[in-house]
């Protein structure tokens, strides 16, 4: 628990300001506890009891405009508790909301989103609880402080008289207060387990029925159901700590008092301070002490539990302009903070923080690259439009892609994805600005030289009847046998080598599975002489596991790779990721475009969020 003692004492020195609003209007709310014992003292001893009532009732009207001016405190105070609390649940949500998103970006796994709409719920169970619990303490220490200085002010024995019980009776809650705290987390697993338990119960009722196990799971179910009771009885069992130390702090000075009373009077004291003194503990001292217990057991217990479980959970937000943690695979990132990084096999980006620049052709080149990996394909200023008057699908855009790129290409639907892989290829030709391959611009370049510097796979795989070898042949026709055995081998592609009976046999496209025939297609390009390979969703019929075959052999294909994303995972296995999304394009790593692309961050949350259905289609 020092845990969240720690940090909401943090947070509430984070709010100085606001707190202190608070408990100046708190002084006002306190302002009747304050003064109603020592006005009804004045009222009974010069009023009634003096025989001067007009006096003990003006005494009770100075009392009534106290009361009104301690409404007017209760009215602000509640309006100034919203600017202590609503940071506190801000902190606590950014908290589960980074903590979520550093744990998927970290693992590349999907974010595990039943476990954040725990956490979020929870938050808000904190908030509500926070709020409580700020109001009772706030309430206890101004009413109870504002109760003893009166009775100080009638007669300083009477103070001590009172404050001695309220004192042990406080000492004999905040004992017991660890015991609440253990049974109240008890309860709150225990009520976890149960929903779990009846949620997969639920869940897979079906299964349950068709193998025969109701009265197994309902057993299962049952025995949560006994152990949340079980967890609720023995906090129930709390109460009665709670109502003895009401009793003794709360009670017993009224006890005490009424006992005290004749050799108080023997003292000096006045029937009216007698009288003033029982309205400062029955009105103020009691109503203060009930609340904080209530609260404190109620609320503040659920609030210390919920909001450990919320700590423990997450790891604190990483600071504003800082990196999150990087995705295994991505290797770590050559550039510093606040300038381009670099990439291996790339170009220096052409604008600050990886961006490609886009805009006007001839206002940004891309830098040459440095080094001696040669460059196997450029955009330069390139504009495409697929009609006159059409909107641009790129505009001004540069792109280098040197010996040892792996850039995933990702964006919505529509993007221009597969326009800038035709590009690439040399089969669509920009309107404006240059596409060269090896240097060579694509417009000059006759089908066979476009062949030697790229190979281009599309979605629909082209299979012809003939046998595999000649299919995996068919762009390199010398390929020697070693070579088509690696590939068939590092494409996965052996267990449809057997089963259509070794390589020589007679394919026939019709007999082949979507799938397959991108395996084929595949491996025909891996073994195909050109250095630049752009995967146009080419692998989206393969299982994910397929994918990442084919894709980790590529990415060690001599050369330059670019895929055209089909799952994120494409995304997390390339060195840096193109988002292109109608505005300016950015590229960058995958972990920097998560902080710096809200396109990105949508489609990584749309491809970790979907269905498993949409996946099992998709393969
Ligand atoms: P998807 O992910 O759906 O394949 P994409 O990002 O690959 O989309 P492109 O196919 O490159 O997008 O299309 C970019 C834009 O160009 C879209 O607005 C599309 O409608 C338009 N477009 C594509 N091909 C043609 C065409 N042959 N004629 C006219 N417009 C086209």
């Amino acid at each position: 628990m020092k845990r969240v003692v720690r940090f909401t004492a943090a947070a509430l020195r984070r709010r100085a300001g606001p707190l202190g609003r608070l408990a100046g209007w708190s002084v006002a709310e306190a302002l009747p506890v304050l003064l109603a014992g020592h006005l009804t003292a004045r009222a009974v001893d010069d009023g009634f009891l003096a025989g001067r009532p007009g006096t003990g009732l003006a005494w009770l009207g100075v009392l009534a405009v106290a009361v009104l001016v301690g409404a007017v405190g209760t009215n602000r105070a509640y309006a100034r508790l919203g600017d202590v609390v609503e940071p506190f649940r801000d902190e606590l949500a950014q908290r589960v909301v980074a903590g979520a998103l550093q744990r998927s970006t970290s693992s590349g796994a999907r974010p595990e989103t039943a476990a954040v709409a725990r956490l979020t719920h929870q938050v808000e169970i904190v908030r509500d609880t926070f709020a409580g619990l700020v109001m009772v303490v706030r309430g206890f220490l101004f009413s109870a402080g504002a109760a003893l200085i009166g009775l100080n002010s009638l007669d300083p024995l009477v103070a001590a008289v009172v404050a001695v019980p309220l004192v042990a009776g406080l000492a004999l809650f905040a004992a017991a207060l660890p015991a609440m705290v253990s049974r109240q987390r008890d309860y709150v697993h225990a009520d976890e387990q149960l929903g779990e338990a009846a949620g997969a119960a639920f869940a897979g009722h079906r299964d349950v029925v068709a193998c025969g196990a109701q009265r197994s799971v309902a057993e299962r179910v049952g025995r949560q159901v006994d152990r949340q009771a079980g967890a609720e009885h023995a906090l129930a069992r709390m109460a009665a700590l709670r109502s003895l130390s009401l009793a003794v702090g709360g009670w017993l000075p009224l006890a005490v008092l009424l006992l005290a009373a004749p050799w108080l009077v023997r003292r000096g004291l006045t029937a009216g301070a007698v009288l003033g003194a029982l309205v400062y503990v029955a009105t103020g001292l009691q109503p203060a002490l009930h609340a904080l217990v209530q609260g404190v057991a109620g609320g503040g217990l659920r609030f210390a539990v919920t909001l450990h479980r919320i700590l423990a959970a997450t790891a604190p937000p990483t600071a504003p302009g800082s990196t999150p943690p990087r995705s295994p695979g991505t290797g770590p990132p050559t550039g510093s903070a606040g300038t381009p990084p670099r990439y291996p096999g790339t170009a220096p980006p052409t604008a600050p923080g990886g961006t490609l620049r886009t805009g006007p052709a001839g206002t940004a080149r891309p830098d040459t690259p440095r080094g001696p990996r040669p460059v196997r394909a450029e955009l330069r200023a390139v504009t495409f439009r697929y009609g006159p008057r059409a909107r641009p699908v790129l505009d001004g855009f540069d792109l280098t892609l040197a010996d040892g790129a792996h850039l995933a290409v990702v964006g919505p639907s529509g993007a221009g994805k597969s326009t800038l892989a035709g590009l690439l290829a040399g089969l669509l030709h920009p309107q404006a600005g240059t596409v060269l391959l090896g240097g060579t611009p694509v417009g000059a370049a006759d089908p066979a030289t476009l062949a030697r510097h790229r190979v281009l796979i599309p979605q629909e795989a082209y299979v012809f009847t003939g046998t595999l070898l000649e299919n995996l042949r068919y762009l390199h026709p010398e390929a020697p046998d070693e070579r088509v055995d690696a590939a068939v081998h590092r494409l996965g592609l052996l267990p449809l080598v057997r089963r259509l009976g070794g390589l020589s046999a007679t394919l026939d496209p019709g007999t082949l599975s979507a799938g397959e025939r991108q395996l084929v297609a595949a491996a025909r390009a891996y073994l195909s002489p050109a250095p630049l390979a752009v995967l146009d969703e080419a692998t989206c019929h393969l299982d994910p596991v397929a994918e990442a075959t084919v894709e980790e052999a590529f990415g060690s294909r001599p050369g330059a790779l670019v895929v055209v994303a089909h799952r994120i995972s494409s995304a997390l296995r390339a060195r840096h990721v193109l988002i292109l999304d109608g505005g300016v394009p950015l590229h960058g790593r995958h972990d920097e475009l998560l902080t710096r692309s809200a396109t990105y961050r949508e489609l990584v949350g749309h491809w970790q969020g979907r269905p498993v259905s949409a996946e099992a289609t998709a393969t």
